[in-house]
């Protein structure tokens, strides 16, 4: 069943699936009322998936930081090792 819902930024009127719109607290007619209805109030549009998915993103970019920074440190010390 599909059920007419409106668009919490620009209040256009469209059609989404009834699952879909009992997921979901917000409805956006299409991806840029979305960001910019995001932009305006990023409290309210914060899934608990997206959140734990950004940490792992988070974390997964500061072990590679991590690991460059001791990689280059190893190869600065075989450097200095070569010269001795
Ligand atoms: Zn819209």
């Amino acid at each position: 069943m599909k059920l007419e819902v409106k668009c919490d930024f620009c209040g256009n009127e469209f059609i989404r699936k009834e699952r879909y719109v009992n997921m979901h607290k917000h409805h956006f007619c299409c991806k840029k009322c979305f960001f910019e209805f995001r932009k305006e109030h990023p409290e309210t549009c914060k899934p608990p998936e997206s959140s734990t998915m950004l940490n792992k993103i988070k974390r997964f970019a500061q072990m590679k930081l991590e690991f460059d920074r001791r990689q280059r440190k190893t190869r600065i010390e075989g450097i200095a090792n070569e010269k001795n």
